[in-house]
């Protein structure tokens, strides 16, 4: 997987992790700009924006709400913050736009939705995710499941508590 060859798609945690844009195909969006507080990463950010190696674009709305059900059908809606979907919008839109998409990031839900969209990821301290995996509810008493959506923390059988769990 030759890097030059994609459009790459930053994250923060491309940029906290240390990834250095070394070509002109490197996009993010504002509020990634705005996350960046350490200074290591931000003099990484100005760098990049100062020699042209870095786009900053606004996703179309069309695009938002396409990762809005994509995160709902993932189960991966409680898991994603706001500029986690945006950036996921700002894949899906280059996707359609350009040939060859890759996303830079070492957050395993984002990794989760790009194998869901299939768009090749790379991370940077960790190592990425080999499966889709999705999210499920399961009672520690009776092991009875609910759906990752299901509200309460409280099993209707048994009264016991209800963790969180990967499903393969
Ligand atoms: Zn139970």
């Amino acid at each position: 997987m030759k890097l030059e060859e994609y459009h790459k798609i930053l994250d923060s945690s491309a940029f906290i992790g240390g990834y250095t844009p070394s070509d002109e195909k490197n996009y993010t969006i504002p509020e990634v700009t705005e996350e960046l507080k350490d200074l290591k990463s931000r003099i990484l950010l100005e760098k990049s924006l100062e020699d042209g190696n870095l786009k900053i674009i606004n996703p179309k709305k069309e695009y938002i709400e396409e990762t809005e059900r994509l995160a709902e059908r993932s189960g991966d809606i409680l898991r994603l913050s706001k500029i986690d979907k945006k950036i996921i919008a700002l894949t899906l839109q280059l996707k359609n736009e350009q040939e060859k998409v890759m996303m830079i990031t070492d957050d395993y839900s984002i990794q989760n939705i790009m194998k869901i969209i299939k768009v090749p990821f790379k991370a940077i301290i960790t190592e990425g995710i080999n499966e889709i995996y999705q999210w499920e509810k399961i009672c520690i008493g009776c092991k009875k499941r609910y759906p990752h959506n299901y509200p309460s923390t409280q099993c209707e059988i048994c009264g016991s508590k209800i963790i969180k769990k990967k499903r393969k």
